[in-house]
């Protein structure tokens, strides 16, 4: 069942977890699967399901990094890290996009400025990247 247009599995990203843009590389991007909130109010507060919580509080639960781990979390969290984000927060990508090299996402994700900071810190694979864009920008 949906929650707020969300799909057990879909996969998203989630605005206010990704790195910023002037310093990309402080941590990886934790990409999410939605999950089925629990219908049982004894699993969740005794009062409330989990899905009614996110009803009212507007937000999805979510599994960041599991199916697709991060670099950061593949060692501290190899079973990844379940939260309840905002929905208006969460963006849908594409399996494509979740397997994707941490500069390309960098580039999707965040933008052209952060992918160039990623370049100027020499982050791996970054300055080529960067360097296509620059031909793509300029043909
Ligand atoms: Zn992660």
């Amino acid at each position: 069942m949906a929650t707020h247009g969300f799909e057990p599995g879909h996969l998203v990203v989630c605005r206010y977890r990704l790195p910023s843009e002037h310093q990309p590389w402080i941590h990886g991007i934790h990409i999410g699967e939605v999950v089925e909130p629990g219908d049982d109010p004894a699993t969740w507060n005794g009062h409330n399901s989990e899905r009614e919580y996110c009803e009212l509080a507007r937000v999805v639960p979510v599994r960041y990094c599991r199916r697709f781990s991060c670099s950061g979390c593949r060692a501290r969290h190899p079973e990844g890290f379940l939260q309840h984000d905002g929905a208006d927060a969460l963006t849908r990508i594409t399996e494509e996009e979740a397997g994707l090299s941490l500069p390309a996402q960098v580039l999707r994700f965040i933008g052209l400025e952060a992918l160039r900071n990623l370049a100027r810190a020499h982050y791996p694979g970054a300055s080529d990247l960067l360097a296509e864009q620059d031909k793509e920008v300029s043909a």
